[in-house]
This record gives C-alpha cells, structure tokens and sequence, in this order.
C-alpha cells in the first residue's frame, strides 16, 4: 500500500500548474518549450542517478503543415479535371493520397524537407537499482505542446464529421480520377463524367478550404496534454529514487523517467532518440510505460493499438496492467486507438519491437462539449485529479510487479 498517494497527487497537480502557467504555450522549437525543458532537467537531477539531455533536429511545421500542401494540390487538381486535363488531375490527386498516407496515416517525414529545422530536447533521467540490472521500464510523456485545433474550440461536436468529409475529399478525388483515366484508357467517353466528378468535389471545396485554418500558429497550455503525464512519470520514479534512499529501493529494475519533445510534431522526439539511443533499450527486457491526456479517470484505458490502429502495442503489457487496475479497485479498459485519431509515443517504441503501452483517461471517439483537448482550456482545471492519483499507483504498481518477476 503506499501511504502518500494523496501527497504525490497533489505534488503532481501544483507541478503541472506551476509549469503550464510559466510557459503556457510549449510549441516544439519554442523558446518556451526549450526553457521549460531546461527546467525538467533541474528538477529530474534532484531525484535521478544520471540524466541527459538529448538535442536533436525537428521539422515541427511539416507534421500538420502537410494539410495545407494537399489543400493546395486539391484544388489544382479540381482545375485540371474542370479543364478536362484528366492525366494532369490524376498526378496531383494522387500527390494527396500518398503525402496523406506517408505523413498522417504512418507519421513518416515525407514533405518534412519543405519545412523549417528548430532544435527538439529530449529529458531522460536514470534510477538505478542496488544490484545487477537485467530489466528496465521507461515511465514516459511528453512535455510539448500543441497547436490549438479551432475546430475542437468551437462546435466540437461536428469535429469527427468535419475530419471525415476531409479524408473523403483528400481520397476519394484520386480514386474518382483514377475512373476517370481508366475510362479514358479503355476508349469511353469521359467528357460528361469529368464535369459530373468535378462538380462533385466542387461541392466538397468549402470544407477543403477551411481546413486551411485547421490549426491555429498559437499552442495550447497542454495541462491534461501532457504536463501532468510528465508530472506523473516523475512521481512514480521519485518514488523509488526515495524507496532507494531508505534502503528498500529495487534491486534489478532501472526505473528511466523521460520527457519526451515533439510528441505533437508527430512523435518526432521519442523517434529522434530511439534513433540515437535505441540499442539502450535492446540489450535487456524493456517496458515502455507512456502516458497521456488525463481528463477523466471513468475513461481511465490501456491502448492496444496506436498510430491511427496500424501498430499493435504490447498485449502482455495492458493483460498486466488491467490486472494491477482490477486489484486495486479502479474502474478500467483497454482500447484500440480510433483510426484518424494520430498516435502517441508508445507506438514509436512498438515500431522498434520494444514492449510498449500508454495509458490514458480520455474518451478518443467522444469529445463532448467544450473538450480541453487541443484547445486553450487545457489547463490545470481541466486535469482529472483522481486520474492523475491512479496512473500514479498504477505506474508504480507495475514496476513492483516486474521487480517481483525479476527475483
Ligand atoms: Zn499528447
């Protein structure tokens, strides 16, 4: 039982409100995102055997600046198909698809060269255990924030459907010129039917259009998404840096607590440093346990799945700690992650064939009225405190029950 989850809470809480007030806007490449990674690192140094601080490039612009280049190509491909330039149309529809796929679907660096380079931070910090390490478990979250989305601000309610009608318009003008071209190659005439096709996706151009203003220049004060994650990370492994001190520390689990940078660049930071930092994590049994977005402890779930549901997380890892929940009288779920939905770190890990899952209190289908999510009310009032208290126990549930195995 640990007797000072109330004391861990509220320090989590009084961390993410100091934090989010002093730099309320921690825009990857931001002079306030690399202050206020600065600063993590002061605080991990007080309760951490080692940190580091790991720099590395990031396109931050690139990971939903992709939007406006296939607006742009949208359009021109309308053009081309009321000009009856089908073969020009097709090229540029199918510009859309693949940027789409490889840069929101999959989160690879396709059109990140055409955006500009700032500097990322990563915080990683190290609680040793007293005898030989044969385990580790990395608590994780990520300390940028995101661009506001205006369309979670107002009227989010219609945010699925607005998305939706997008991703039908970014797909369906390529599949409907591909038609075309075959129409065309299999000698119909497709004069009348072009028109038809272009009128349709004319009808769709205003909703095109407005996903120009998408996202707003300005970032969220990111209290729910995820100061407080990083907060958490940091009591679970203060934890056992203290446990340690009174000599009833672990003996074979390294407890890594790390803040991750541009998780909202498209998990740029957690990829950067899996780059430059991956064998770490090879060598001996790895548990990656990521954090996320917590609004409300009914919700309370592991992902079993991430990056819009293309890559599985680890079954063995939500199996354990749904049964670590149960034990402890906590309502909680697994999920997959909704398609469209993004990712989050974990899927990075998962990607790298390390043991990865991220827990998270938030409902990804239903927003609701007003969601803090990726808006200017994610600040501290919007954090569910109960679920910050259970990740916590949690958090450090799991890593003494990996501690028990490795004996
Ligand atoms: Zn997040």
């Amino acid at each position: 039982m640990i007797s000072n989850l109330k004391e861990m809470t509220s320090n989590a809480m009084s961390f993410t409100e100091e934090v989010t007030t002093r730099w309320d806007d921690r825009l990857t490449g931001s002079k306030a995102c690399l202050a206020c990674g600065d600063y993590l690192l002061e605080c991990f140094d007080k309760f951490c055997d080692s940190t580091r601080m790991h720099d590395f490039d990031v396109r931050p612009g690139a990971f939903l600046g992709y939007l406006r280049i296939n607006i742009v190509l949208y359009f021109i491909a309308l053009i081309c198909l009321w000009l009856q330039l089908v073969y020009v149309a097709g090229l540029f529809a199918t510009m859309i698809a693949i940027i789409a796929v490889c840069q929101f679907f999959y989160y690879k660096e396709f059109v990140d060269f055409l955006f500009p380079k700032k500097k990322g931070q990563n915080i990683v910090g190290n609680v040793e255990p007293s005898g030989e390490v044969t385990q580790q478990v990395i608590i994780s979250a990520h300390h940028d924030s995101a661009h506001v989305f205006n369309f979670l601000v107002k009227d989010s309610d219609k945010f699925a459907a607005k998305v939706l009608l997008n991703a039908t318009g970014q797909f369906g003008i390529g599949i409907s010129t591909w038609f075309l071209i075959i129409g065309q190659l299999l000698n119909f005439s497709m004069t009348i039917p072009t028109y038809i096709v272009a009128g349709i996706f004319t009808l769709l151009a205003y909703s095109m259009g407005s996903f120009w203003f998408f996202y707003s220049k300005n970032g969220t004060p990111g209290a729910g998404d995820n100061m407080v994650c990083t907060a958490i990370a940091m009591e679970v492994a203060k934890y056992f840096s203290t446990q340690k001190r009174k000599e009833n520390g672990l003996k074979h689990t390294r407890v890594i607590v790390a803040s991750w940078d541009a998780e909202e660049a498209g998990l740029r930071g957690a990829r950067a440093y899996l780059k430059s930092h991956g064998e770490d994590f090879k060598t001996i049994p790895t548990y990656n346990f990521n954090l996320e977005c917590m609004y409300d402890h009914t919700q309370l779930a592991f992902l079993t799945s991430n990056l819009n549901s293309f890559v599985p997380l680890s079954s063995e890892m939500v199996e354990e700690g749904m049964a670590i929940a149960k034990q402890l009288d906590y309502e909680i779920h697994a999920v997959p992650f909704p398609f469209l939905a993004g990712g989050t770190d974990a899927a990075e890990f998962a990607k790298q064939g390390i043991e990865a899952t991220t827990l998270a209190a938030m409902n990804w289908v239903e927003r609701g009225n007003e969601p803090a999510y990726h808006t200017p009310r994610d600040t501290i009032e919007s954090v569910d405190a109960e679920a910050v208290s259970r990740s916590i126990h949690i958090g450090i549930e799991y890593v003494l029950k990996k501690e028990r195995e490795s004996i």
